[in-house]
């Protein structure tokens, strides 16, 4: 991916999916890495993002803020929409 504004080279940052020993929870070192134990098994690519190479630039496309917004505007729309069901079958024995 190029910058989206000067064209340069990106680096990208990407949340992955990790397996890992329970025992390792908060205590991630980069040799953990390299052990068998420690599998890379996927990237969730929505969160990426772009930083721009050229210091000059240095733009940052924010995948990850969007995604988190995506988030929360959805859950906002799920949350509305439990509000309105409640209402709805108020009264009613649905549970
Ligand atoms: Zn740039």
């Amino acid at each position: 991916m190029k910058c989206e504004k000067c064209g340069s080279d990106t680096r990208m940052q990407v949340q992955v999916t990790l397996s890992a020993p329970g025992s390792a929870y908060h205590q991630l070192t980069k040799k953990d890495f390299h052990r068998k134990e420690f599998q890379v098994l996927g990237a969730n690519w929505e969160t990426a993002n772009f930083i721009c190479t050229n210091p000059d630039c240095c733009h940052v496309s924010d995948g990850y803020g969007n995604y988190v917004t995506k988030l929360e505007k959805k859950n906002k729309e799920l949350s509305a929409e439990v509000e309105r069901l409640k209402a709805k079958y108020e009264g009613t024995n649905l549970s």
